[in-house]
């Protein structure tokens, strides 16, 4: 009798399997495009951030004006942050995937991204799906009402929290698109992936198939 956590995944990928697709964000390519992705969405939420102040008619010079002391915190908080939120962002992927298979993670940073896996087990969409959005749905809900705030309270911290929701909606842009895969292309809920971290693979029953773009 498989426990709940059980349910959630495969040890051995069952007979009748087979890969459907297969991607790798240390490959190059990958690596290269979803990183100028992160790079252009980092740029237009900036600039949205900035139009924001400006018709509010908060942008002026004196968002500069201050003290060395809090130009210094400012400067901490921005870097504390930034660190922070990957650090963070790894853990709720990894706090979601332990919660649902009880299963060793992996944790590590490559040249194009940092990643959190469940690399010895193969779990079912469900699982997946949850793992995989946890963080961006998890910090969007957090950071927006902090942005709203902030706004009103303090344009440079806004400016802050703004460049790193930039920063977590541009980088994940890898996450959202396995959510996409998941939703649009593996819709049965016996599809199977096996996340190391880097990499993902699909898996559907035989018979189904595998380069579908249909429902
Ligand atoms: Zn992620």
């Amino acid at each position: 009798m498989k426990t709940t956590q059980e349910q959630n995944f495969e040890r051995e990928l069952p007979a009748g399997y087979k890969q459907a697709l297969y991607i790798n964000a240390k490959d190059p390519k990958f690596g290269i495009i979803f990183n100028l992705i992160a790079l252009a969405v980092l740029a237009v939420v900036m600039v949205l951030a900035f139009l924001a102040l400006r018709l509010g008619g908060k942008l002026s010079s004196d968002i500069l004006d201050m003290e060395y002391a809090q130009f210094l915190i400012a400067y901490a908080v921005f870097f504390g942050s930034m660190i922070g939120y990957i650090v963070l962002h790894e853990l709720v992927h990894g706090a979601a995937y332990k919660s649902l298979t009880g299963e060793k993670l992996t944790f590590g940073l490559s040249w194009s991204c940092a990643f959190c896996g469940v690399p010895n087990i193969y779990t079912y969409r469900r699982t997946a799906l949850i793992s995989v959005v946890a963080p961006f749905a998890l910090f969007t809900l957090l950071m927006l009402p902090l942005l709203i705030i902030l706004y009103f309270v303090s344009p440079l911290y806004f400016l802050i929290v703004a460049f790193i929701f930039g920063l977590h909606v541009g980088g994940c842009s890898g996450d959202l698109y396995v959510l996409y895969l998941l939703t649009a292309r593996f819709k049965d809920k016996k599809v199977l992936m096996r996340d190391t971290g880097p990499e993902q693979f699909f898996y559907v029953p035989e018979g189904e198939n595998s380069i579908s773009l249909e429902s």
